[in-house]
C-alpha cells in the first residue's frame, strides 16, 4: 500500500474547514451565499465596525451538533475565544473561534475499507472575507493590487481535526472524501472543494519505523480536491524523507501545495508562527445546549454513508470488488435512491447498481430532480430484453436529459423494435456457419472467441440485440 521508499512510514493528521449551509451569517443577519456581488453581504457585525454585537446563530449551532454526532464526538458545553492576527480580510483583526473547550470533543470516523480514524474535536467558528491579488501569479508577492470581499466574512465554519492516525496520501484522501460524504448526508454543509466551502489542511511528518516516534510535522495549506490532498501529501512525505537521508532534519512549518507544480513550498516557519493571544469573547456567553435539543438534531439526521453503503450491500448479497467500487461511488454521489427505487420495482440489484455508478453518476446534469421510477422502468424494459444494453442506455440518457419521462414512448421514438428471440436464434445460427473455424476453437475451450462472435451478431442486428440474450444462445450451442 505504501509507495514510500523501504523502511519509511508516513503519519498524517487532516485539520478540514467547512462551511455550513445555512440562510444567514454565523453572528449576524447577512446572507451566507456564495457567488453574489462582492461587498453586497455586509454589516456593521461582519465588517467589525466598534460597538456592533454578535448574536450566535442558532442553526449553526445545531448543524455543528449535526457534525458531531455523524462522527460520534462528545457534545458538550462550549464557548467562544477571540484569536488574535492581523489580516485585512479579516477587519476585527480578530477571529471568534472555540479554543479549549469547543462544541464536539473526541469521536471517530470509519473508512469504507474498516479502518477508524480519531476525530479530537470539530469546533465552531467564523470564515474570514476573501482577498483576490490581482496581476503576477495570483500570490501577494508580486502582486499588482488586492481586492477585498467581505461576503465570505462571519461565514459558519466547523474545523473538523483529526487524530494523528492517517498512514498513507491514499489513506489521506479516503478519509477526506469520506468526510464530505458524510458532512453532506448530515445536510450541514454543501461539501464543495471547488467552491472552497470544504478546506483540507494536511500535517505530514514520516519515521523509519512504525515504532518510532512520530517526526517533526509540517503543515499543508488550503488543499481544495481530493486529489490535491492525495498528490500533496505524497509528495510532502517524499521531500522529507529525501531531506532526512540526506542528512537534514525537518523544520516545523507552514507550506503552500503548488497545484501546477507539483510541489510543496514554504510560506511561514515555526518561529513566525502567530502567537494568536487567545482569550475569551467578551459578548458571547457559552452554549449550552439542552439534552432535548440535542436529541431533537439526532433524531432529524438522515443515514450517514456507512449505514447507505450497507443498505446497497445487503441488496446485493455478496457485492464483487467491482460492484464494490460502484456502490462507494454511488453513495459518495448521492445516488443510492436510485437503485434502491429499481431493486424495489424489481429490477435485480446489479444492473439497478451498475447502471446507476455508469450511466447517471457520469451525467453532467444536476440529478436533484430525476425521476426515480422512470429510470426503474427503463431498467425493468433492459431486463426483461425489450431494450438491449445499449438501447437502454441511449433511452436512459434521453430519460436523465429530460428529467423523467416515458422509456417506451422514448424507445418507439428512437425506432428500438424489439428482437424477437426466434430472429435472434436465427442471427446466432447465420454467424456461426459463416465462421466455422472460430466456432471450432470456441468450442474447444477459446473463451476469446466469445468477444469475436458476440461483435459480429451485434453487427448483424445493428446493436439491437441483448448482450445477455447473445451470450446465453452461444453458450447454449457450445459443445
Ligand atoms: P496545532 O494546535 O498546532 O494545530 P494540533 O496538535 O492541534 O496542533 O495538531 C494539528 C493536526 O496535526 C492534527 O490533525 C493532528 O492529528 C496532526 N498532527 C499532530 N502531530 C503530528 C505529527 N507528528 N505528524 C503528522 N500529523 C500530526
Ligand atoms: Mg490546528
Ligand atoms: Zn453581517
Amino acid at each position: 500500500m505504501s509507495t514510500l521508499p523501504d523502511g519509511w512510514f508516513m503519519v498524517v493528521g487532516l485539520e478540514v474547514h467547512t462551511e455550513l449551509r445555512t440562510e444567514t451569517k454565523l453572528f449576524c443577519g447577512c446572507a451566507n451565499a456564495f457567488g453574489d456581488q462582492p461587498n453586497t453581504n455586509i454589516c456593521p457585525v461582519c465588517l467589525g465596525l466598534p460597538g456592533a454585537l454578535p448574536v450566535l446563530n442558532q442553526r449553526a449551532v445545531e448543524y455543528a451538533i449535526r457534525i458531531g454526532l455523524a462522527l460520534h464526538c462528545v457534545i458538550q458545553d462550549s464557548s467562544f475565544h477571540r484569536k488574535n492576527y492581523f489580516y485585512p480580510d479579516m477587519p476585527k483583526d480578530f477571529q471568534i473561534s472555540q479554543y479549549d473547550i469547543p462544541i464536539n470533543g473526541p469521536g471517530y470516523l470509519d473508512l469504507p475499507g474498516g479502518v477508524r480514524i480519531g476525530i479530537e474535536r470539530a469546533h465552531l467558528e467564523e470564515d474570514t472575507g476573501k482577498t483576490t491579488h490581482l496581476g503576477g501569479t495570483g500570490r501577494i508577492h508580486g502582486s499588482d493590487e488586492s481586492l477585498v470581499d467581505y461576503n465570505r466574512s462571519g461565514v459558519p465554519l466547523v474545523e473538523i481535526v483529526s487524530c494523528p492516525d492517517i498512514r498513507s496520501a491514499a489513506q489521506a484522501r479516503a478519509y477526506a472524501a469520506e468526510l464530505r460524504s458524510i458532512l453532506i448526508a448530515s445536510g450541514a454543509s454543501d461539501g464543495r472543494m471547488e467552491e472552497g466551502s470544504m478546506r483540507v489542511d494536511a500535517n505530514v511528518s514520516v519515521r523509519r519505523g512504525e515504532d518510532q516516534p512520530f517526526g517533526t510535522r509540517c503543515e499543508i495549506k488550503n488543499l481544495n480536491s481530493l486529489r490535491s490532498v492525495q498528490r500533496a501529501v505524497e509528495y510532502e512525505a517524499l521531500r522529507q524523507i529525501a531531506l532526512l537521508e540526506d542528512g537534514g532534519t525537518v523544520r516545523q512549518e507552514t507550506r503552500h501545495w503548488d497545484e501546477d507544480a507539483g510541489k510543496t513550498h514554504t510560506l511561514r516557519t515555526k518561529e513566525e508562527a502567530y502567537d494568536y493571544r487567545y482569550f475569551p469573547e467578551p459578548d458571547l456567553v457559552p452554549v449550552t445546549p439542552t439534552q432535548a435539543f440535542i436529541d431533537t438534531v439526532r433524531t432529524g439526521l438522515a443515514p450517514m454513508p456507512a449505514e447507505r453503503r450497507a443498505a446497497l450491500v445487503s441488496l446485493l448479497g455478496e457485492p464483487n470488488d467491482a460492484q464494490i467500487d460502484q456502490l462507494l461511488a454511488v453513495v459518495e454521489q448521492g445516488l443510492d435512491h436510485f437503485v434502491i427505487t429499481a431493486v424495489n420495482a424489481g429490477v435485480n440489484a446489479p444492473l439497478a447498481l451498475t447502471r446507476t455508478a455508469n450511466e447517471l453518476a457520469a451525467s453532467d446534469r444536476s440529478l436533484d430532480n430525476l425521476d426515480a421510477e422512470a429510470i426503474a422502468a427503463t431498467l425493468l424494459l433492459e431486463q426483461a430484453g425489450d431494450l438491449s444494453a445499449t438501447q437502454s442506455k441511449a433511452v436512459l440518457a434521453e430519460v436523465i436529459a429530460h428529467g423523467g419521462g416515458d422509456p417506451k414512448a422514448i424507445a418507439k421514438s428512437k425506432g428500438f423494435e424489439h428482437m424477437a428471440d426466434g430472429a435472434l436464434d436465427l442471427v446466432i445460427d447465420e454467424v456461426i456457419a459463416a465462421h466455422p473455424d472460430e466456432w471450432e476453437r470456441f468450442c474447444g475451450g477459446d473463451e476469446k472467441l466469445q468477444g469475436f462472435f458476440t461483435g459480429k451478431i451485434m453487427a448483424a442486428t445493428k446493436g439491437q440485440a441483448d448482450g445477455k440474450a447473445v451470450s446465453a444462445g452461444l453458450r447454449a450451442r457450445k459443445n
